[in-house]
């Protein structure tokens, strides 16, 4: 259990050294008999893993941090509420107390629950080795289903996540097999520009477990940027998004329903947002 990256960087070296957080992703796959790493570093000790930080127009969040510290955090539920409202559904209160935000952007899950937000919030990943930085974009970051481009060489220390005061409303919604603990069957994170007469001035959109890796989908934004926010506008949005995912059948649902829920996702956001008025501030 290295207390520093100074002492984490030789044990890094190691053949066949895997690192873990929380371990609530890594102690299922090793009890499941998937891989057996000659050593287990935990980052649990590393101060510089620790805590969200405001920089003005963007938010730092260590790749340590807890989902219930992140949900705690008034910073996050003023500015990011989209993020907020996915780790709230993410697990249960021990996971939430275990698990962090870098162990579910590494594990790169299509069913990750903090994915979708990071997608639209633009976020990028902070990626340290013993000798360089470097930045990524998240979609860059995740390249399939557990895989990452992070090298064996480097850790997550952070995801740097723009405050984007251009969109004034946000939102998340994820459809589980059960209310709690249940791992997603689909989600949707939005962030939504919507003018006082409800037109949608600009709108981003992300899908979770419909695809390999989360699905961004730019035709369906198209249809409905300088829309108004309404049903017979959404049904058009909504037959893009059945065209523009890519589900799988798995033991949770079938590919069919994952389609079909993907598009009703989106008549949805008419509601949330003519029910939860808030405005973000700038
Ligand atoms: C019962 C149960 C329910 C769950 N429900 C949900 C759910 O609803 N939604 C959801 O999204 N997930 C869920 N999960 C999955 C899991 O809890 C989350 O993905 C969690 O965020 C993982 O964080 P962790 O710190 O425990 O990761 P770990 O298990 O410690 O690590 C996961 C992966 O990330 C790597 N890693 C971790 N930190 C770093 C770092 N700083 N740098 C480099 N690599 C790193 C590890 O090497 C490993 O590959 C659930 C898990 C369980 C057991």
């Amino acid at each position: 259990m290295p207390e520093s990256l100074e002492a984490l960087w030789p044990a890094l070296e190691e053949p066949d050294t895997m690192v873990y957080a929380g371990g609530t992703d890594v102690l299922v796959r090793l009890r499941s008999g998937s891989g057996q790493p000659q050593q287990l570093i935990c980052l649990e000790r590393l101060r510089e893993l620790q805590g969200i930080e405001d920089h003005g127009d963007r938010v730092l969040i260590k790749a340590g941090t807890s989902h219930a510290r992140i949900l705690d955090d008034p910073i996050i539920q003023t500015r990011l509420p989209v993020l907020a409202r996915a780790v709230k559904s993410l697990g249960s209160p021990p996971i939430r107390n275990m698990g962090t935000i870098g162990g579910n952007i590494c594990s790169a899950s299509p069913a990750g629950d903090t994915l979708p937000p990071l997608y639209v919030l633009q976020a990028e990943v902070a990626l340290r080795s013993r000798t360089a930085d470097r930045r990524l974009p998240i979609g860059d970051f995740i390249k399939g289903p557990g895989q990452t481009a992070i090298r064996p060489d480097e850790i997550l220390t952070g995801i740097w996540i723009p405050k984007n005061p251009e969109f004034n409303r946000q939102h998340y919604e994820k459809v589980g097999q059960r209310k709690a603990l249940a791992i997603s069957i689909v989600s949707l994170a939005a962030l939504i520009e919507l003018t006082p007469a409800g037109m949608i001035e600009d709108i981003r959109l992300a899908w979770g477990s419909v695809g390999p890796t989360v699905v961004t989908a730019p035709e369906v934004e198209a249809v409905l940027r300088g829309r108004p926010l309404r049903l017979e506008v959404l049904k058009e949005a909504a037959e893009a998004t059945r065209r523009a995912v890519s589900p799988i059948d798995d033991i949770r649902a079938t590919a069919d329903y994952r389609r079909e829920v993907a598009g009703n996702l989106l008549y949805r956001l008419s509601l949330r947002v003519e029910t939860s008025p808030e405005i973000l501030p700038r």
